[in-house]
Parts: structure tokens; sequence; C-alpha cells
């Protein structure tokens, strides 16, 4: 394996920033979260070298790290709407979303189904000494015992919005949620207001399917 020094990742990370910010991320706060957070520590060393590539990449157990543009959009969507407060996000997966919100000075909540992935990221949020509270189990039923959450951000494509985390909003609270077919998602964010829940939809993604009990069924993949 190609070792890539810290000044050259450094560099790399800034270059990414300048991607994002052609492709239309304008949001300063965002883009300052994205210049702190070091994306390479959330890749394995088979493929730190390409951890500055605007692109998703695999993390083991059939799953991803998200392309940093769309964690991006995932992020400004949250933060035009919801700027501080509590977040749950559903799917931590390598850690790399839960540590931007981190940096964004959210109190920050993390669910992964997959245990192993679920382990191998607390260990790294305790080494890089972050404050994030992170379980393991079935995200789409939220986390009742810490709700209600200003803002829950799901990196998951899911069929349909799970009433639990709708439920677990705070009132203004909002989900940033992709869904869709098991093939393209359709970004969605749904805002409680008292009783009443209001949808936006943005652009498509795709995504790993969100698996569980108000998610996709797991032997249909
Ligand atoms: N946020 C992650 C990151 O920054 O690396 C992206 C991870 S990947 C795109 C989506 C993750 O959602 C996978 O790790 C997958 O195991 C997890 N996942 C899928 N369904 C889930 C569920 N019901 N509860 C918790 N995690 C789930």
């Amino acid at each position: 394996m190609k070792k890539v020094s810290q000044k050259v990742q450094a560099l790399r990370c800034l270059e990414m920033v300048e991607t994002l910010k052609q492709y239309g991320i304008v949001n300063q706060r965002v883009l300052d979260a994205f210049r702190e957070v070091q994306r390479h520590l959330f890749f394995d060393v088979d493929s730190i070298d390409l951890a500055y590539n605007d692109g998703a990449y695999p993390i083991g157990f059939g799953q991803t790290i998200s392309q940093p543009y769309t964690v991006a959009v995932m992020t400004a969507l949250l933060v035009e709407r919801t700027p501080s407060g509590k977040v749950l996000e559903i799917g931590t997966g390598s850690g790399y979303q839960a540590a931007i919100l981190d940096a964004l000075g959210y109190s920050v909540y993390t669910i992964e189904r997959i245990f192993e992935l679920y382990e191998r990221a607390e260990k790294l949020f305790s080494r890089l000494g972050l404050n994030i509270t992170c379980r393991c189990g079935d995200g789409t039923l939220g986390l009742a015992d810490e709700a209600p959450f200003d803002g829950i951000v799901v990196t998951a494509g899911a069929p349909e919005e799970p009433e639990s985390l709708k439920h677990q909003l705070a009132d203004n609270g909002c989900m940033v949620i992709p869904v869709g077919n098991a093939d393209l998602q359709q970004m969605t964010v749904i805002t409680r207001c008292g009783d009443r829940f209001r949808k936006e939809v943005f652009q498509q993604f795709t995504f790993v399917p969100l698996v569980g009990r108000e998610g996709w069924n797991d032997n249909i993949f």
C-alpha cells in the first residue's frame, strides 16, 4: 500500500472542499466541518489514498462510507433548518457523518445495525476523543429513551419515512432521509409542526438499504 503523508492528506482535504463548493455546497459551517474532519481516519488501510476523492467506498459487510457530496447535501439540509441541538443519525457505518455532525457542535447519537461496524466506530470515536453516543440496533425504531431529537439524519435508503422516527422529532425538528425504491431514492426532509409533518423533496441519490422493522426486509437483499 502507498503511504500518504499527513501534509498530503491535508492538501487533499482542502481540494475535496473546493470540489464541494464547485458542486454547489455554499453553507460555510458545513464547509468548515468538512475541512476539520479528516476523512482518511474513517477508511481502512487498503483504501486510505482514496479518502479525499468524491466517491463512496466499501467499509466491509456490504456497506459503504457515503460520497462527500452526499454527506454535504444532507448536512446542509439539516443545518439550514436545525442549526443546533440534539441529533440522531441512523446508520453509523464508518462514523464519518457522525463526526461531521459533532464538528458542527450538535450533540450526536448514532445507531448501527451491524455489530462489527458499531464496535469499530465506537472505538474510533473514543480514540479521536469525540463525544458521540453509539448504539447497536435497528435504527428504524429510533432511540425512544433519548427522544425527542432536534434533527434525525438517515444515511441508508428507506422505502418510506419510518413512523417511529417521525414521532421522535421535537417540535420544529426535521428528519433528512433518502426515500424510494432499492435503486434510487429522493432526498426528503420531514419537518414536525406540532402534530403535523411537512414534507420537502430534493434530488435523487442511491444508498445502501435501510434494513429493519420500519425499513426494508432483510431477506429481499
Ligand atoms: N453514515 C455512514 C458513514 O458516514 O460512513 C454511511 C453508512 S452506509 C451508507 C449506511 C449504514 O446504514 C450501513 O452501515 C448500514 O449497516 C446501516 N443501516 C442500514 N439499516 C440500518 C438500521 N435499520 N439501523 C441502523 N443502521 C442501519
